[in-house]
């Protein structure tokens, strides 16, 4: 079985992991967070960076940062992971669908300015499957109409933007690193930011909003949605390797765009020349009078070829159904008729060129 994707843990991962234990320092205090902080605010070149328990939760307290609670309304794409907008319905607010670039996938820019009502406070930019969101114009359209901008970059590590890492060009980058994300600590997650006071504000609410300077006193509703030590060490260690790694992880998307150049009605990603697309999931669109998305991943799935279909659309899930009022024809597209492959380091050429092979012939077969 070729599975979609699958974590590398070649480096000081079980070094570290056994000095947590040998150390005792197995819970949310210890060096390697305070390490693994600092290393990522490098990496993605911002000033701060804090480790929380998983992406969702990252998400979560970059809205609580800017205290959105009920009333508020927040821009999203409807074509994400439900994190995204599960973080909005959490604190009370009320998402706003915008739907996607025909080629990213990603927020569109006109449409989102087409959701702005008075009660807009914020957009949540997603890098979809590890390409840039268009932020220019929507860092635009927020500094014109007074709103912040978080970046969902848990998809997105090391991906840039005119040069500029994900995660430091809108007020707030949120990351995480799930099992199967370009970085990963099992599970946990980060924010990055180069404001001071947001910063703070963070650390206080991931930490049941205890007073940094007086100890069970707590001014705040805080949570407790920290990363442990063992989490940190994983991702120090994944760290130290990230951009080998990620140069090994687009190796496999470029061995991917010549075995599947020649299949005829296949969209390949494409890269905007403004943008380094990381290509977290290599994923591809099949043209309308192809045999069905779904037959196709079950014939690959017949010859052991794990694959995922597209994120389903946001405001078509049942727990946001009833805030549809219009149709996000792009979104609902790319959604229909999109799929990822196996994508990771370490898959080898001649996985991709049976991954290419099997796929040729599931388009050509009809049943
Ligand atoms: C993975 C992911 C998240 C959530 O991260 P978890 O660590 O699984 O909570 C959020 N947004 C997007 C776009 C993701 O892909």
């Amino acid at each position: 079985m070729i599975p979609v994707s699958r974590p590398k843990l070649a480096g000081n991962e079980s070094r570290y992991v056994l000095d947590c234990i040998e150390s005792s320092w197995i819970s949310s205090i210890g060096e390697y967070i305070s390490r693994f902080e600092q290393e990522f605010a490098a990496f993605v070149r911002c000033r701060h960076a804090i480790a929380v328990s998983n992406g969702t939760t990252a998400l979560h307290l970059s809205l609580l940062a800017f205290d959105i609670g009920p009333g508020d309304e927040i821009i999203v794409p409807s074509l994400t992971y439900i994190a995204s907008v599960n973080a909005i319905a959490y604190c009370g607010a009320t998402p706003v669908f915008a739907d996607s670039d025909e080629l990213t996938g990603n927020i569109d820019p006109v449409s989102a300015a087409a959701c702005i009502t008075p009660k807009t406070k914020g957009i949540i930019a997603v890098h979809l499957y590890g390409h840039p969101a268009d932020m220019d114009p929507l860092l635009e359209l927020a500094r014109r109409h007074n709103l912040f901008v978080i970046e969902d970059a848990a998809e997105a590590h090391g991906a840039e933007y005119k040069g500029r890492r994900t995660g430091s060009l809108g007020d707030i980058g949120v990351f995480s690193f799930y099992g199967n994300k370009l970085i990963t600590t099992g599970e946990g997650g980060m924010l990055t930011t180069d404001d001071a006071a947001l910063a703070a504000k963070i650390r206080l609410l991931k930490s049941q909003g205890m007073d940094p300077a007086r100890r069970f006193w707590h001014p705040v509703i805080g949570y407790n949605y920290r990363m442990t030590n063992i989490q940190a060490a994983i991702g120090l260690a994944q760290l130290e390797r990230a951009e080998e790694h990620i140069k090994n992880h687009l190796a496999v998307a470029r061995l991917y765009d010549i075995a599947l150049a020649e299949i005829p009605g296949i969209q390949l990603p494409v890269e905007q020349p403004w943008a380094k697309h990381v290509c977290w999931l290599y994923t591809i669109q099949l043209a309308a009078g192809l045999p069905p998305r779904d037959v196709v991943m079950e014939r690959l799935a017949a010859t052991g070829i794990e694959t995922r279909p597209v994120f389903y659309p946001a405001h078509q899930m049942p727990p946001y159904q009833y805030l549809q009022n219009k149709n996000l024809p792009t979104a609902e597209r790319l959604s229909r008729q999109g799929l990822n492959l196996p994508t990771y380091d370490g898959l080898t050429e001649e996985e991709i060129a049976a991954v290419a092979a099997a796929l040729r012939l599931a388009l050509v077969e009809t049943s």
